[in-house]
């Protein structure tokens, strides 16, 4: 259950405040079947997928690091004959991604507009500082919040920073988001609450394995149900 003392409520962004999941699905689905020719597109999901993890150390969260994992993949899958054309329509693919309108989830604006009176609202989303930025203006929502943190991590010692940064308790924060694995366990792991509101659609690299889970926490269906809890 959500403790009475809470100050600061944090949001994560990509598929807790505005659709994002749903175009790097739409993504990998144009990238297997533009590659159709060379491999399954059951096989060239997973060569993506393990290059893209491969590569999360090096170019970290967002669009950008995705499309250079497309090409590397596309690289290695038609063994270095990649024709140009298919190689521009992978730039494409990125493009078109960077382009998406801003698709604010249901509700999302109206519990803004009722926490902002008694909270001060944060942001705090991993993904591309640039790209991010640009999503937050378009979304037309900037305004409930406080601070807007774009975190290349969302580890414990992430969170620890940025509410030593912000001179936040953890006992203070809570935190709302649609990945367990990054929005949910460490801020619970750092003494700090939350709440799950799971997008129905979950990047494989997000899933946790049952065991990890610590019962700590509350699932909402609707991000409008946050209103019951705080
Ligand atoms: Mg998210």
């Amino acid at each position: 259950m959500i403790r009475n003392n809470v100050k600061v409520v944090a949001f994560d962004a990509d598929d807790t405040l505005w659709v994002n999941e749903t175009y790097f699905r739409e993504a990998e689905n144009e990238f297997a079947s533009l590659l159709s020719n060379y491999e399954t597109e059951n096989k060239i999901h997973q060569e993506l997928f393990k290059k893209e993890i491969k590569n999360l150390p090096l170019y970290g969260y967002g669009i950008k690091g995705f499309v250079l994992s497309m090409m590397e993949c596309a690289l290695e899958i038609s063994n270095g004959n990649l024709p140009s054309e298919i190689l521009s329509k992978i730039i494409d693919i990125g493009k078109d991604m960077l382009d998406k309108p801003v698709v604010v989830l249901d509700n999302v604006e109206s519990v803004l507009q009722s926490l902002s009176k008694k909270y001060k609202l944060i942001v705090a989303t991993k993904g591309d500082l640039l790209d991010q930025e640009k999503k937050l203006k378009k979304s037309g929502i900037l305004q409930y919040f406080h601070h807007i943190e774009v975190m290349s991590e969302k580890k414990e010692e992430d969170y620890t920073k940025l509410l030593k940064h912000l001179d936040i308790k953890p006992k203070d924060f809570l935190m709302i988001g649609n990945s367990l694995k990054s929005d949910v366990l460490p801020i619970l792991n750092i003494g700090a609450q939350a709440i799950h509101v799971p997008f129905h659609t979950t990047w494989q690299y997000e899933e946790v394995n049952s065991n990890s889970i610590n019962e700590d926490y509350i699932t909402i269906k609707s991000i409008k149900h946050l209103l019951n809890y705080i």
